[in-house]
């Protein structure tokens, strides 16, 4: 069904460790969260790309209390919103390994980890900043 599960190859790229975003087919505008039609042309079609890890803080904040679900992270952790260049500047959310300050505009690299949450194990993107 249209509108569904439009996520469901990013989840499955990163449960094998990779990351693939979708690309409209038609104007190729990278699209994020995944939609079901490109807000930009209209298009219903969308190749899903492999993209590098490879990004720049955008924004992130610092977590000082634990709350269910975030166990495995410690405490305090911080959470970054990462630009990826190699996909129109869109943004994803990871968190950030390591002890070191994090700064607006700083890179960093991401690889794939996965977290207990509730019981499961779910993939989701760790990031470090570039040396
Ligand atoms: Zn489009």
């Amino acid at each position: 069904m249209k509108g569904l599960g439009q996520d469901a190859r990013y989840w499955e790229a990163l449960s094998r460790g990779q990351l693939e975003l979708p690309r409209c087919a038609e104007c190729g505008r990278w699209r994020w969260p995944a939609p079901f039609r490109c807000g930009d042309c209209g298009s219903w079609s969308f190749d899903w790309q492999a993209v590098e890890m490879r990004g720049v803080i955008y924004s992130w904040t610092r977590t000082w209390h634990p709350f269910e679900g975030t166990e495995g992270f410690g405490s305090p952790f911080v959470t970054l919103s990462v630009a990826l260049p190699g996909a129109g500047d869109i943004r994803l959310m990871g968190v950030l390994e390591g002890k070191g300050e994090p700064a607006i505009g700083a890179p960093v690299t991401g690889h794939v980890a996965t977290a207990e949450v509730y019981g499961r194990a779910i993939p989701g993107l760790r990031w470090a900043v570039s040396a």
